[in-house]
């Protein structure tokens, strides 16, 4: 963080629900390996709110959107995210150049598999509303307050069900209407980056760009320690840094200049049992070899009339191997009573 690495990616936050409802905030690089790794059907993952378009924070967006397809997942995928300070700075434009982008692999699944999944769904909303509601659905109450990163265009979000409150900040600075908004609290994220000191030693930023990436450009662990104790959730957790044995106390020794509550300091793989009574911090448990999970619904045979044909030349290139192939075919057809024929027969 905030560039993905073994033992970190990017910024994304998977909140569940006891409804069995389940959102993703933010959707950074490395992420969708993590998200591979908890065995929850893709289904399930089609809700993702995006705070920024920085890559950090949604770098992985392409691959669970047409990866996430080829898993199974054969609901539409449904983007929140904020207009920008131009039409062209917002995340209705970046999701319109997203589908240009990748043009290509769409072209080949076209017609070649159950492609419901690949369809996109896309809600931009003001990122200058305050507070205001940008998903109700089923008890479930998502609202976005502005935040201060990058450029106008970015937002934090507070989620509210079954009077439980969770606020994810996403990437900013100290800002008025986090320390408004996130009160009342049961978990408050916010970024803490790591001190200016150790963005010069361990980072080798000039003084300069530490001091200005570190306390203006994003929020320190003193700053974030100041914002927690205005706030006063029920747990903070700070997250946005490398987090090592040899930072994680420098880190933690700054916050608690400025905050005495309660702390966490993310990880990946961090989870957080919230209950009115309890909030319980656990590890999750990691398949490394995991495969996807079934589809929840039949699947629909594609109609192979609208995949993309090869051209006659790159068609003549190709060995079908046909004593190679055929007995292939011969085993699937005869243990599924099908009748499928090579596309390459010579
Ligand atoms: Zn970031
Ligand atoms: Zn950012």
């Amino acid at each position: 963080m905030p560039s993905v690495r073994p033992k970190q990616a990017a910024a994304c936050w998977l909140a569940e629900l006891g409804n069995g409802d389940k959102f993703l905030f933010d959707i950074g690089s490395g992420c969708h390996e993590r998200l591979a790794a908890q065995k929850i059907p893709y289904d399930y993952l089609n809700k993702v709110f995006i705070g920024h378009l920085h890559v950090d924070h949604m770098g992985d967006l392409p691959s669970l959107w047409l990866g996430g397809t080829v898993m199974n997942r054969l609901v539409p995928l449904r983007v929140w995210g904020p207009s920008g300070g131009t039409p062209e700075l917002g995340t209705a434009r970046s999701m319109e150049l997203m589908k240009k982008m990748y043009a290509w692999d769409i072209g080949t699944r076209s017609g070649v598999i159950d492609f419901r999944g690949g369809a996109l769904e896309v809600h931009e909303f003001p990122f200058d509303g305050v507070n205001e509601v940008i998903y109700d659905e089923n008890g479930v109450v998502i609202r976005s307050i502005p935040a201060v990163h990058g450029l106008d265009g970015a937002v934090s979000f507070i989620l509210e069900w079954n009077g439980l409150k969770f606020v994810y900040g996403s990437d900013t600075f100290p800002n008025k209407w986090y320390i408004e908004h996130a009160k009342g609290a049961d978990i408050a994220i916010h970024e803490c980056f790591l001190p200016a000191t150790l963005l010069v030693t361990k980072q080798g930023f000039n003084p300069m760009e530490a001091l200005m990436v570190g306390t203006q450009g994003h929020t320190s662990p003193e700053q974030f320690g100041k914002v927690m104790s205005l706030v006063k959730p029920r747990l903070a957790i700070g997250y946005h840094f490398y987090n090592d044995f040899d930072t994680e106390p420098e880190v933690r020794k700054r916050v608690r200049k400025t905050y005495d509550g309660p702390l966490d300091l993310a990880l990946d793989y961090m989870v957080w049992n919230v209950t009115k009574d309890d909030i319980r911090v656990r590890m999750s448990a990691v398949d490394e070899e995991i495969w996807p999970s079934p589809a929840l619904k039949k699947k629909i045979a594609p109609d192979t009339g609208s995949a993309i044909a090869f051209s006659p030349f790159t068609i003549s290139g190709a060995l079908g191997f046909p004593e190679v192939t055929g007995p292939i075919f011969d085993e699937i057809n005869e243990m599924y009573g099908t009748d499928i024929e090579p596309i390459f027969k010579k």
